[in-house]
């Protein structure tokens, strides 16, 4: 039996850089790094940041989606706060920022997950749902995006994962306004090492992009932003949203336990000939397939089931403002060198190579981060 092979060469972000082009657009500021968003099935209108907050347990907290909120970035909660939790937030944010449009309600697939949906969503305070199965292609997963579709005429809905065109052309069509791509790319994932499936996700991104807005939908890129540049990289490949775990997860508004361990360095005190040591602060991160989350939220992992996440420690980064300046920084500096006013014509403009080394090794600085 002869096997198919894509023989195209799928590339990650590390793979490519964007090409600069002469540019009138001589000043970072003179670029407009919000965009309007119309939606398919909701028709809403939003104005906002392409950033959105990965619904994970140490990401998608209440304090990420206030600070984000501040920066027009979007947050999709984590499934796992009750309905009261959630009803009780939506409340006071509504009463501080006027809107929860930048706010997901996140669901899975059980019949619990849409009565928690159903009784945040009846409240009326919060009209966006992220619908997240790992698995994008179990039959369950169309049928059930049918079924908050029809219950939720006006929600804007995004849903996933997939890698594929024709799975984001099927899901627009059966309702959602976003199709949310990426399989295997997140840092705490490891689905490509148990099980070999997945696509690298500047590739996945440029290949579900057109078959999402010929569908009158939108895509959102998951997973693999490790830093500003990658950001900017799948907003130039032509992402409507870029959601991030990794990238956000060692801030102060992150849901992880704050780790502080004192660590030998290398050096030697002159005084007193001992090594130096020095406090480093981490922070918890884990996989939502991971054992701990498995163990957290599920009572433990059924027998037939292996771990698709991991749990590691990340630097603590300090206020999330942090990140978001170098996200706004990045993505208004490559838009100076595309020649670009408004994240549109970014989109149009960007063109990439492809490249086998991204960073001069040589350097000091790079090295030092
Ligand atoms: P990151 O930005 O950290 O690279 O990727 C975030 C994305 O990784 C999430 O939005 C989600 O789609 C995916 N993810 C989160 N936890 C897990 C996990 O335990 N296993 C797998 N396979 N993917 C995960």
């Amino acid at each position: 039996m002869t096997k198919k092979i894509y023989d195209e060469t799928q590339l990650d972000f590390d793979d490519v850089m964007i090409v600069p082009r002469p540019s009138t657009v001589e000043s970072r500021a003179d670029a407009s790094i919000v965009r309007p968003y119309k939606f398919k099935w909701s028709g809403r209108t939003i104005e906002g940041n392409p950033a959105i907050a990965s619904n994970m347990d140490c990401t998608g907290t209440f304090e990420m989606a206030k600070e984000l909120e501040k920066h027009q970035m979007f947050c999709a909660l984590s499934k796992h706060y009750s309905a009261a939790e959630l009803i009780q937030f939506l409340e006071c944010n509504l009463q501080e920022f006027g809107s929860n449009d930048y706010i997901f309600i996140s669901t899975g697939l059980r019949e619990t997950d849409f009565a928690k949906l159903s009784q945040v969503m009846k409240t009326g305070l919060c009209k966006n749902v992220r619908l997240d199965a790992p698995n994008g292609y179990i039959r369950g997963f169309v049928q059930h995006l049918n079924k908050i579709r029809q219950s939720f005429p006006d929600a804007i809905i995004m849903a996933g994962n997939i890698v594929t065109p024709e799975k984001t052309v099927e899901i627009i069509e059966n309702g959602a306004d976003v199709s949310v791509v990426g399989i295997g790319g997140g840092s705490q994932c490891s689905t490509r090492v148990m099980t070999g499936v997945g696509r690298p996700q500047f590739s996945a991104v440029l290949d579900n992009v057109d078959a999402a807005h010929a569908a009158g939908g939108m895509l959102c890129s998951d997973g693999g932003i490790a830093k500003p540049a990658d950001y900017v990289k799948a907003i130039a490949a032509g992402a409507d949203f870029v959601m991030m775990g990794g990238y956000l997860a060692g801030c102060s508004e992150a849901g992880g336990e704050l780790i502080t361990k004192l660590v030998e360095t290398t050096e030697i005190s002159s005084k007193t000939n001992n090594r130096l040591r020095q406090i480093k602060e981490y922070k918890l991160f884990y996989g939502m397939s991971s054992e701990y989350a498995q163990n957290k939220h599920y009572n433990g992992m059924h027998k037939y089931r292996a771990s698709e996440g991991i749990v590691s420690l990340v630097p603590y980064a300090g206020p999330v403002a942090k990140k978001v300046q170098e996200l706004e920084g990045g993505l208004r500096s490559a838009m100076t060198y595309t020649n670009s006013r408004t994240i549109s014509q970014f989109q149009d403009h960007a063109e990439f190579y492809k490249v086998r080394h991204q960073i001069n090794r040589n350097s000091k600085a790079i090295e030092r981060e």
